[in-house]
């Protein structure tokens, strides 16, 4: 049995960005839905008690097993787009990851630039992604519920890009929803832990 993780922090704790509205309806009510769907599907099957990495890697691909690795790949991805946002976040990377970035992109700008052009671009709902390939910093757009662990990649930060992340702030204005939280509550930190 899997139970919806806590919220990093309260419901209104991103607000102007993302509304306390948003956010009791995006996780109170979209990602308990994936716990509760996958819970549904794993109960009384090899699936039950192990870890959401581990079924997402052992699903990804597998038309019988879509219903499972959607609810498990969402379910994870919510989690990890929560830790992905900081009510102070924005701003720039640690020295390491900005290095890193640096390195893969130019520069931070050309790193933001080419997120928001992915989580902008990404055709119906989906997610942005900065995943380490290798020993490099990538930036990738997924579908649906995919995710960049089943493409045995690592993921680092992730927007979430479906409309339900967005609608009721931002209407059909999903530009400005990225932009505006890659300047003020991307989570640089974290995408660093991640790095290790
Ligand atoms: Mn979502």
């Amino acid at each position: 049995m899997k139970t919806l993780p806590p919220l990093p922090y309260g419901e209104n704790a991103l607000e102007p960005v993302i509304s306390a509205k948003t956010i009791s309806f995006h996780y109170g009510k979209h990602h308990k839905a994936y716990i509760d769907n996958l819970n549904k599907l794993a109960t009384g099957t090899e699936y039950e008690d192990m870890p959401l990495e581990k079924i997402i890697v052992e699903t990804a691909g597998k038309p019988d097993k879509a219903a499972i690795f959607n609810n498990a790949a969402q379910a994870w991805n919510h989690e990890f787009f929560w830790n992905s946002l900081n009510p102070n976040g924005g701003g720039e990377p640690p020295a390491a990851l900005k290095e890193k970035i640096e390195a893969s992109f130019g520069s931070l700008d050309a790193c933001k630039k080419e997120l928001a052009a992915a989580a902008t671009t990404q055709f119906g709902s989906g997610w942005a992604w900065l995943a380490l390939d290798g020993d490099k910093i990538k930036v990738i757009k997924t579908g649906n519920a995919d995710t960049p662990l089943a493409k045995g990649m690592k993921p680092l930060l992730t927007i979430d890009v479906w409309e339900h992340a967005y609608y009721l702030d931002y209407q059909n204005k999903r530009a400005d929803y990225v932009n505006a939280v890659l300047d003020k509550l991307v989570n640089w930190d974290f995408a660093a832990d991640n790095l290790k």
